[in-house]
């Protein structure tokens, strides 16, 4: 009964219309702390590219105020955050910067007219402005 319902949906209610926050695996190590899948977040966030890596990585150390850095594939920040710490961040960073301010979807990536950041949502085709970075 359920499989017939869920069959007979339209096919895009079933196509991603719900975003899942992708979650940081992170790790205290000695005096620093260790995103452990930052190439999965980054793949789940769309932003799969250098310049976003690196954009990332610039949020996390001013946010946590330490220096962070990539090394294979992970984050190591020079100070010791929990793992709700982390995740609240990797969630604020998404927030601003990917997850589209008018439609709340994550199918967006950031573009540079003059010097200025902008958020292009592929979705629906908003233009929003980035605060800060
Ligand atoms: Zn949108």
């Amino acid at each position: 009964m359920l499989d017939r319902l869920y069959l007979s949906l339209p096919k895009e209610a079933l196509n991603k219309e719900r975003f899942e926050m992708p979650k940081a695996e992170s790790f205290i190590q000695g005096t620093k702390t260790i995103i452990k899948n930052f190439s999965a977040i980054l793949k789940a966030i769309n932003r799969d590219d250098e310049q976003s890596k690196r954009h990332l990585v610039k949020f996390f150390a001013r946010e946590t105020a330490t220096a962070a850095n990539i090394e294979e594939n992970k984050i190591i920040l020079g100070g010791k955050f929990s793992d709700f710490q982390v995740n609240d961040l990797l969630k604020s960073y998404i927030t601003q910067f990917v997850l589209c301010p008018v439609c709340k979807k994550p199918d967006s990536h950031v573009i540079e007219k003059l010097g200025v950041k902008i958020l292009k949502c592929e979705a629906c085709g908003a233009i929003s402005s980035i605060k800060g970075l």
